[in-house]
């Protein structure tokens, strides 16, 4: 048996390819920023996350540092995975200008690294799991940008699939659930890229108190209507 993990590069797999969609997040790192930090009372190594559908999501180091990261990276076409959904500088540049907002003691603050990576992200927002047609190859894809934790599970569930064990694992409503397909590339870029303008249109507009126009709330209502939870 072969197990298949690749994370968002299961969007290449034949059989896989309309069950996921693929985008980038990307995180901030600022030099020691203690008198910052202290300034905020942030000093007990809390992890904070906000609730938007482009999350924000930001811890301290050690050292005093904030990492800052945000879910609003671009689509990536079909399953190619390199390139700016790994590096992007301008949405790097455009997270520090989010980082500001939260902070703005940071104005003028140094943020010494920046990386990104692909999300593979599951209609459901839950990991898929099961076996390729043929019985050989299983697979698990669809952590969704959360998969440090969830992986541990998947790993036991995939162990279980390729031992063919029928256990309670393998039983588990993770294991081939029913999805609602994604659509074609090069329909899902084009589509993904129109919600998430929307998207962000919407959530800077409500952020300044306001509330996104009828064109605005139509086009960011169109993935819950199909069945598609959008955001990390
Ligand atoms: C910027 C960023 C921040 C994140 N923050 C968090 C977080 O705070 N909390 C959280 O829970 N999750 C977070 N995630 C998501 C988390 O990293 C993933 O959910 C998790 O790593 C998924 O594990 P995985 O084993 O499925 O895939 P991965 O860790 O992506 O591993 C897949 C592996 O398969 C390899 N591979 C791909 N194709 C092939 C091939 N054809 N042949 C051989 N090998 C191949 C890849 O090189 C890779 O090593 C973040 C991701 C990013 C990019």
């Amino acid at each position: 048996a072969a197990v298949m993990a690749l994370g968002p590069s299961a969007a290449g797999v034949g059989q896989l390819g309309r069950r996921l969609t693929v985008a980038s997040s990307h995180i901030v790192m600022t030099e020691p920023v203690p008198d910052v930090l202290d300034s905020v009372g942030w000093t007990g190594g809390e992890s904070i996350t906000d609730a938007r559908a482009y999350v924000h999501y930001l811890r301290t180091t050690p050292d005093g540092r904030i990492a800052f990261g945000w879910g609003g990276g671009r689509m990536a076409f079909g399953a190619r995975v390199g390139g700016r959904i790994e590096v992007d500088p301008a949405v790097a540049a455009e997270i520090r200008r989010h980082l500001v907002r939260f902070f703005p003691a940071l104005e003028g603050r140094r943020v010494t690294h920046a990386w990104g990576g692909p999300i593979d992200i599951s209609p459901a927002h839950l990991p898929a799991f099961g076996t390729l047609a043929g019985g050989r190859a299983h697979y698990g894809f669809g952590y969704t940008g959360n998969g440090v934790g969830p992986a541990y599970l998947g790993g036991r569930i995939l162990a279980s699939l390729a031992l063919d064990s029928r256990d309670e694992l393998t039983r588990l409503a993770l294991v081939e659930p029913a999805s609602a397909p994604v659509p074609p590339e090069p329909l899902r870029w084009i589509g993904g890229n129109l919600i998430r303008s929307a998207f962000l249109r919407k959530e800077a507009i409500e952020e300044r108190g306001g509330r996104a126009g009828a064109a605005t709330e139509l086009v960011a209502g169109i993935p819950a209507r199909l069945g598609v939870h959008v955001g990390r």
